[in-house]
């Protein structure tokens, strides 16, 4: 996972899970469903807005967002 230490503020983004556009670390998390080509539609998401979670039965790791 690459993570920026800040937000591209352009398009006036918003974090999903805040509601913020404050400038703190973010993380691209592709959106289920936009793979083109072996390219993926992203939204940045704050670091410390996510916390990983382990669905070790299916083999997936998801995000419980904090709110
Ligand atoms: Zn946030």
């Amino acid at each position: 996972m690459k993570v920026f230490e800040k937000p591209n503020l352009s398009r006036d983004w918003k974090c999903p899970v805040c509601k913020t556009s404050d400038v703190k670390p973010i993380t691209l998390v592709g959106i289920a469903g936009t793979e083109d080509d072996g390219i993926i539609e992203c939204e940045q998401f704050h670091i410390d807005c996510m916390e990983p979670v382990w669905h070790k039965d299916q083999n997936v790791v998801g995000f419980s967002l904090r709110e």
